[in-house]
């Protein structure tokens, strides 16, 4: 395995040195006044990147799957009705989750592909006369996939059905890579992980509470312990944590926000964009086909794309990991073995990308798929270069 390519799993992804040098601390005291330099502040830069002027923010020592248990069970209680869509390996196991923690499910299954269904949502809660649904869970961003929801539409659809249950959302794969609007969206849990759009290493979850989700916390009936946020809350008000906080990430997690913010959250999301369109021009170079259905589901941090019948998509991830050295996602779940992944989110430029795509089609003619070398790069490369960009604004006078 080399060291010096790229990743394009869709996390953890590539970390920038600034951040691995930000991470890599000597001890501090996590219990004198210097923490609440890092804690304060990190928690202060999340909050601007959810677009939020007035979410809690909770960092915890864990991943993203600490912070779907954070929602649920700082918010809920045992019996309690979850609406949820069913469309990928993610929402698949946040639905899991839920069940194992005793939450009544109405699951909406969908095809792996599609995006979630915000008009069948609305039927549903405008159903609900009785108010039993207490949250709809929601995953911005299927990684599975590939294919991105419109929160803006089932939060509408919510309030066309002037239904008062949470609206909590997976954004692990979109969150500082995607737009994403905590405010905007009326979103009362978001989620998400160190390890993706934060370009960090794995180790935290980081969590933003709505004033009602917080309102919540005062009568959910599930247990939690290590996830509870009025302990939290409590360590923050001393600028200290109910346990040992990773103190090294979180420092890492307020360089990679001012990363972030240097750049520019819209020029972030603008590169995400244009890298992902030059991926796809890749794909149907190719003569293949993403796995999501269609242009306005398209994921701008990963796209997985489905190799033809009777070919093992594995194969293509396998080999290029021997041979190349360079790793791509496995498809897993219902499309294990139909859809390989391409991850193209976080630390991430165009030249970056390139060198994926040509690895990826190596390795697909390696194995005997009917693809040109080059054909996909060739794709990327007329939509990424430069004199592209002047002749559309020639042509646009
Ligand atoms: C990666 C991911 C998760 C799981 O996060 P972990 O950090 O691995 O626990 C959950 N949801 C989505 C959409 C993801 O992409």
């Amino acid at each position: 395995m080399s060291f010096q390519n790229p990743v394009f799993i869709p996390g953890p992804t590539n970390i920038p040195e600034s951040l691995r040098k930000a991470c890599d601390m000597p001890t501090i005291d996590h219990r004198s006044p210097l923490f609440g330099t890092i804690l304060h502040p990190a928690r202060k830069a999340v909050q601007a990147i959810l677009k939020s002027t007035s979410a809690e923010v909770f960092i915890f020592p864990s991943t993203g799957t600490g912070g779907w248990e954070t929602a649920i069970t700082n918010t809920l209680s045992e019996g309690d009705t979850v609406l949820v869509a069913r469309n990928g390996m993610f929402s698949h196991r946040w639905i899991d989750m839920c069940e194992r923690h005793g939450l009544e499910l109405i699951i909406v299954d969908v095809a792996w592909g599609q995006g979630i269904p915000a008009d069948r949502f609305e039927e549903i809660l405008t159903g609900d006369t009785a108010h039993r649904i207490k949250a709809v869970l929601a995953t911005h961003n299927e990684t599975a996939t590939g294919v991105v929801s419109d929160i803006g539409a089932i939060r509408h659809a919510m309030d066309a059905a002037g239904h008062p249950a949470m609206l909590m959302v997976d954004g692990v794969s979109s969150i500082a890579s995607m737009d994403f609007r905590f405010d905007a969206w009326g979103v009362d849990v978001a989620v998400t992980g160190s390890q993706k759009g934060f370009m960090l290493p794995p180790g935290l979850a980081i969590v933003g509470f709505s004033e009602k989700a917080m309102d919540a916390t005062k009568t959910a009936g599930l247990h939690r312990t290590f996830f509870d946020v009025h302990d939290m809350m409590k360590g923050y008000a001393n600028s200290a944590y109910p346990y040992t906080p990773a103190v090294g990430l979180m420092n890492g997690l307020n360089e990679a926000c001012r990363m972030l913010m240097d750049e520019g959250l819209e020029t972030v999301f603008a590169r995400h964009h244009r890298i992902a369109e030059g991926v796809r021009r890749a794909v149907w170079a190719w003569g293949l086909e993403l796995c999501a259905e269609s242009p306005d589901v398209y994921s701008d941090t990963i796209s997985a794309v489905r190799t033809p019948n009777g070919f093992n998509a594995t194969d293509i991830v396998t080999h290029a990991a021997s041979t190349y050295g360079v790793a791509f996602g496995v498809g897993l779940g219902d499309v294990a073995g139909k859809v390989f992944r391409i991850g193209h989110l976080g630390s991430l430029t165009e030249v970056m990308t390139l060198s994926g795509i040509a690895t990826a089609e190596m390795c697909m003619v390696d194995l005997g798929l009917d693809i040109k070398l080059g054909s996909g790069v060739a794709a990327a490369q007329e939509y990424y270069r430069y004199g592209s960009e002047i002749e559309q604004k020639v042509a646009a006078q």
